[in-house]
């Protein structure tokens, strides 16, 4: 184990790349999203550092920026109800500030600091939550331009499946995915089942959480206004979807820990002590919706994503111009 002495005081032993890799974990760990109450909710254990540990202490051995990699930002709900519209909005760019906000925290740590990769996984289950493909391409566009005027390119970047299967059709580009590192839908059918009983197995509980948190969500975008079936025959169709959601994720999530093996993994997903993947919020305060679900409401200075129907009729709409691209929308608390 090397050690360093970048920013340790004259008078004070220069700490090891374990300690400055825990403090890192640790600063990073304050924006966590838990599955269960923990005790370690307030203070990561050894069990919730471990499977991160090793990577960020390679990387501050050989004095590179911690590199964490977060599959999200897939694109804005097909749902008008939820959203203003297709494109990123003031939810995307609170999330972006935050984000890079995440990095600037590492840097005190550690003065190469942090980087974000946004592997952006629209592309990987457009067809199956009732994405259009061109309302997914310019949501990639747009969040690129963001990132740029945000000035956050040295701290956060993007990587699509077009970045790997470029020039294919996109349902080739899906192929070629599931071929590459697809499971069958029977294995994850049998292990959400498991994952739903008592006792059992890590994986199995956590592929049944996330089951029943894409079947949330496919069901609430299915709400639009003018919607014509049933809530049960919503439910029904949506857990038949979140399946092949979930397998499409899943090999992405293996495609990207292929491409980027020293990268640490986080989630938007609430992580349990110990996984391999570290949940993270995407803006300070801490909530279930993303920003691609919902709209940022102003309240009092912070932001939070809310439902677009939600403040419709309580909440003033406003626009903040920006340089390039759409107008960024948001609300504010009148
Ligand atoms: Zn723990």
């Amino acid at each position: 184990m090397t050690t360093t002495t970048s920013d340790a005081p004259a008078s004070n032993p220069p700490k090891t790349s374990t300690t400055i890799a825990m403090e890192i974990l640790a600063e990073v760990m304050q924006f966590r999203r838990m599955a269960d109450a923990h005790a370690c909710t307030a203070k990561p254990c050894l069990s919730c550092l471990s499977p991160h540990l090793a990577k960020v202490v390679s990387a501050i051995d050989q004095g590179q920026p911690i590199t964490f990699v977060l599959p999200a930002f897939p694109g804005k709900s097909p749902n008008l109800a939820k959203v203003l519209g297709p494109l990123p909005d003031m939810a995307e760019q609170r999330s972006l500030e935050f984000l890079g906000g995440l990095c600037e925290r590492v840097r005190k740590h550690y003065a190469p600091g942090a980087k974000i990769i946004l592997c952006s996984d629209g592309r990987v289950f457009s067809d199956a939550v009732g994405m259009n493909e061109e309302n997914v391409t310019a949501y990639q566009q747009v969040l690129s331009h963001m990132i740029e005027d945000l000035s956050l390119n040295s701290s956060i970047s993007t990587f699509t499946l077009d970045d790997i299967y470029a020039g294919q059709d996109f349902d080739q580009m899906r192929r070629e995915l599931l071929a590459q590192h697809g499971k069958p839908l029977e294995v994850l059918q049998a292990m959400v089942r498991q994952g739903g009983k008592q006792p059992c197995d890590r994986e199995s509980e956590d592929a049944h959480r996330l089951y029943c948190g894409i079947t949330r969500f496919l069901v609430e975008d299915s709400m639009f206004p003018g919607q014509t079936k049933t809530r049960s025959a919503i439910q029904k169709e949506c857990r038949g979807r979140a399946y092949q959601v979930i397998q499409r994720s899943n090999a992405w999530s293996e495609s990207i820990a292929n491409r980027f093996p020293d990268c640490v993994r986080l989630s938007i997903h609430p992580q349990a002590c110990g996984s391999k993947k570290l949940g993270i919020r995407l803006m300070e305060a801490d909530s279930w919706m993303t920003p691609w679900h919902g709209v940022a409401v102003d309240i009092g200075g912070a932001f939070r994503p809310f439902e677009a129907r939600a403040c419709r009729c309580t909440w003033r709409r406003t626009r903040v111009p920006r340089r390039a691209s759409e107008p960024l929308r948001a609300f504010s608390k009148s």
